[in-house]
């Protein structure tokens, strides 16, 4: 009998994170209750973020397309907005070619949109086209795709439980993704399982851990490699599986001499001693798995590369309670990636430059997609009012990028021609020549993807205000305008049903599956359920070995962040900005080792100046040992004017502006 709930019509995916537990809009208290049963929240249960999923949803909303005249935006028709965005868009491409337009989709709308999205985009002839959370996990996502196949998480959330070991690497799942972190690997804590903490910071994750592992901030991939030396001294690794499943051992072992755990570990700021105990435990366990989170992103990938060498060296993939596993933070981030929303690759993971996929998406779209891939949307919106003249934005707020110094009022001023799809006014909207309101959460159907590769369904609980329209029309609207193709689908079922088509990856499901509690990508022909296990005969690279990588950067001190000396200041540390709970201005902290508030004569609830070089924010002391010396840790919202492109160092004294 199957376990799955009875599906009422208002069920719909939480928005606020990428975990999609199901919820139900409550009038009686305008706030959300789980769904018992449920696919994901089996006991019901959501997390504080999830009860608060559709408060304030109304705030602000855009209800009427605007139009810019004579410098001010005014209400206009759909017809007469519609018609200026085409006239934009075809204007730049006539003018200055397909490569000078750009595309970008977000995490918070369905699959069904980043699909129509990409879709457009490709069928004017550019891959222009990203999703600003993809950034989010790139060099973990690009790392497992170089090596395995596929980013997407090896391990199924139910199969992680089967795990002995798990090593949490810049990952705080306990606090950022509560429900799925105490259905996999509390439990399994619970039941005995090891946990292992590598990170800069004790918090929540770290309260359950039977070992912390607190390097340097920029000395995560160090410690892994220290890791790797450590089980290889104690003669740990799994030969078998280094034989059967692997290729490139000899000069990965090779690279390893390099290494030498004592004194190595001081370089990565750890007790060798800490590092043998964590290793024997990893590397002694039957089955271990990696959990990664967005404090291991470093430009180069060293990190996550140096995990899957740890995987690899143990034997930890393609079985039970083992494998890779990037938890995603942001709703729908594995969905918009999964649909092509990115400019390298089609949807279904397919590099553009593969001429078999692009012939896939001929024959739906009756256009070839461009081979060569697009450009990333950091780089893209660096270039806007140079190489891209024109762009479409769709639920993102790219004129706000903490990580991007050079994003500035300029670069949106010097478009040509821009549209922005959104549901409120924001900085981006500011620029727009055309808005048009959209769709809030509530009230969109379609499906969304989460970390555990399950495809959910989204139903609308309400209809969009005043003549805002849902955005998977207005899309398909803007199709048919822009391209000779045929954009009319029935609704998003019609969408999922051609899109199955294209991507490998959703193929073989259907949207009665999906709205009838979920089906999880892949999905083999014939099976009653999506695969719990990825790369269990053959990597999805289609190949039976997995190659090892290299340490010699690490071992050089050549990795991220390894070179910059940070003096008298102090290295700021954050999590990446989610739609949670913040502080107030007034009970917002910094949280400062104890020796550095003693060298700074800083007490422990005293308000501070903290500086960088790109502002100033104010903040109350919290004097702890949860952040080791020569760190700092702040919510990323408080902070965000500090925050630049790569490490932020900050310097602090006493405030001098009294507390109001
Ligand atoms: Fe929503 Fe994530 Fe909380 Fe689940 S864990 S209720 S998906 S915010």
């Amino acid at each position: 009998m199957s376990d799955a709930p009875e599906y009422d019509p208002t069920t719909t995916t939480c928005p606020q994170c990428a975990v999609g537990c199901s919820l139900r809009y409550d009038e009686m208290t305008g706030r959300a209750t789980g769904i018992e049963g449920a696919r994901v929240n089996r006991d019901g249960r959501l997390c504080p973020k999830g009860i608060a999923a559709f408060e304030g949803r109304d705030e602000d909303r855009l209800t009427t397309p605007l139009v810019r005249r004579d410098g001010d935006l005014e209400p206009v028709s759909w017809e007469v907005a519609l018609d200026r965005v085409v006239d934009g868009i075809e204007g730049v491409r006539e003018r200055h070619g397909p490569e000078a337009l750009a595309f970008l989709g977000a995490p918070r709308c369905t699959n069904e949109e980043n699909y129509l999205l990409q879709r457009i985009a490709r069928s004017l002839g550019t891959n222009n086209v990203d999703n600003r959370a993809r950034s989010c996990h790139d060099a973990t996502a690009h790392a497992m795709e170089a090596r395995l196949g596929s980013g997407g998480t090896t391990n199924s959330l139910d199969d992680l439980r089967e795990a002995d070991a798990f090593l949490v690497a810049g990952a705080n799942p306990a606090e950022r993704q509560p429900i799925a972190f105490d259905r996999s690997m509390r439990s399994a804590v619970n039941d005995g399982a090891a946990l292992l903490h590598l990170d800069p910071r004790a918090n929540r994750t770290t309260r359950l851990a039977t070992h912390h592992l607190a390097p340097h901030p920029g000395r995560d991939a160090l410690a892994v490699a220290l890791l790797v030396r450590a089980i290889l001294d104690a003669g740990l690794e799994d030969g078998a599986f280094v034989a059967e499943r692997t290729t490139g051992f000899e000069a990965f072992a090779r690279s390893m001499e390099r290494f030498d755990v004592a004194a190595d570990a001081e370089r990565a700021g750890l007790d060798p001693a800490a590092v043998r105990a964590a290793a024997e435990t990893f590397g002694g366990a039957e089955r271990a798995a990696v959990v990664t989170g967005t404090g291991i992103e470093d430009d180069e990938g060293a990190t996550p590369n140096a995990l899957l060498d740890l995987l690899l060296i143990t034997g930890n993939l393609g079985k039970r309670g083992t494998g890779m596993n990037p938890f995603r933070g942001l709703v729908n981030e594995q969905g918009a990636s999964d649909m092509g929303a990115r400019p390298d690759c089609l949807p279904g993971e397919a590099h553009v430059s593969d001429a078999d996929a692009r012939m896939r998406v001929a024959a739906e779209w009756g256009v070839e997609p461009p081979a060569e891939p697009g450009t990333a949307e950091p780089a893209l919106v660096r270039s806007f009012g140079e190489e891209v003249r024109g762009a479409f934005v769709l639920g993102e707020n790219p004129a706000v990028n903490r990580l991007d110094d050079t994003t500035s009022e300029r670069r949106f001023a010097d478009l040509d021609f821009l549209a922005v799809q959104d549901v409120a006014p924001n900085e981006t909207t500011a620029y727009a020549d055309v808005v048009l309101p959209a769709s809030a959460w509530a009230e969109k159907s379609g499906t969304v993807t989460n970390l555990d590769r399950q495809v959910q369904a989204l139903r609308p609980a309400a209809s969009p205000p005043g003549t805002a329209r849902h955005d998977l029309d207005v899309l398909c609207d803007l199709g048919a305008r822009l391209t000779d193709a045929d954009f009319e689908y029935d609704g998003p079922s019609g969408v999922f049903a051609e899109m199955t088509r294209v991507n490998p990856l959703y193929a073989g499901m259907t949207f009665a599956g999906v709205v009838d509690g979920g089906e999880r990508w892949p999905l083999p022909a014939g099976a009653s359920e999506g695969t719990q296990v990825l790369h269990r005969e053959r990597f999805r690279t289609g190949r039976r070995r997995a190659s090892f990588g290299s340490m010699t950067a690490i071992a050089s001190g050549a990795a991220a962040g390894e070179d910059e000396s940070v003096g008298e200041k102090l290295v700021l540390l954050t999590e990446s900005r989610v739609d949670e709970g913040r502080p107030t201005a007034d009970d917002a902290t910094i949280q400062v080792n104890p020796a550095d508030a003693a060298r700074l004569a800083v007490a422990d609830g005293a308000r501070v100046a903290v500086e960088s070089e790109r502002g100033t924010v104010r903040l109350v002391a919290d004097v702890t040992d949860d952040v080791r010396e020569g760190t700092v840790f702040a919510h990323a919202s408080v902070v965000d004017p500090l925050v630049g492109g790569g490490r932020t160092l900050v310097q602090m004294e006493k405030s001098r502006r009294r507390r109001e």
